[in-house]
């Protein structure tokens, strides 16, 4: 493997400004339901974490795992499960954030698999999302930024399990 160089893309302050706006717009949707946030592992830990501590109204929270196989960095269709969540979420308030999307497959299969259980609401906060022709036509319902096609980490995101830790969000060239 090469040298990678990576760049900045939103510094520690763009992004916490941008969670503070999106924190105020879930805490006025939901201002008086029972909300619950559920987390997709490991990517948007940092993000949840974040996010519901800028919100104005109480929440529960949960986590699930998702993994999609495929060779290189792309997403191959296959995704899978790895960790269910523990919350019964029928007739609930049910919000999913994500860190990024890119092919659309992964939240596509988990938004589907969320429906089955009969939420009252399903709606989907996803911090990044790619400019580009998706897989599947998925729309998110939040959105913290829309970037070009690259590869991004940082504030939660890895490549090859490096990188979560850092504070900004960068673009790593392979
Ligand atoms: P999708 O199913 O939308 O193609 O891919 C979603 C998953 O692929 C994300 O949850 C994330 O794990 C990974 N992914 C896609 N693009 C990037 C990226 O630019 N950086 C990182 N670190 N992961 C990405």
């Amino acid at each position: 493997m090469g040298k990678i160089s990576k760049k900045i893309l939103f510094s520690r302050d763009a992004i916490q400004k941008r969670v503070r706006e999106l924190a105020y717009q879930i805490s006025k949707d939901y201002a008086g339901r029972e909300l619950i946030i559920i987390g997709v592992l490991k990517g948007a830990f940092i993000l949840m974490a974040d996010l519901i501590r800028e919100m104005s109204i109480p929440c529960k929270v949960d986590f699930a795992g998702l993994a999609s196989y495929g060779a290189g960095s792309e997403s191959s269709g296959k995704v899978v499960m790895t960790k269910d969540i523990e919350t019964s979420i029928k007739e609930k308030d049910i919000l999913v954030v994500e860190d990024i999307l890119d092919t659309g497959l992964t939240m596509q299969y988990f938004v589907d698999r969320l429906k089955e259980r009969n939420p009252k609401s399903l709606k989907t906060c996803i911090f990044l999302v790619k400019r580009k022709k998706r897989k599947v036509n998925f729309k998110a319902d939040y959105v913290g930024f829309n970037i070009d096609n690259c590869f991004v980490v940082g504030y939660g995101l890895d490549f090859n399990e490096k990188y979560r830790f850092l504070p900004h969000i960068y673009v790593i060239k392979k």
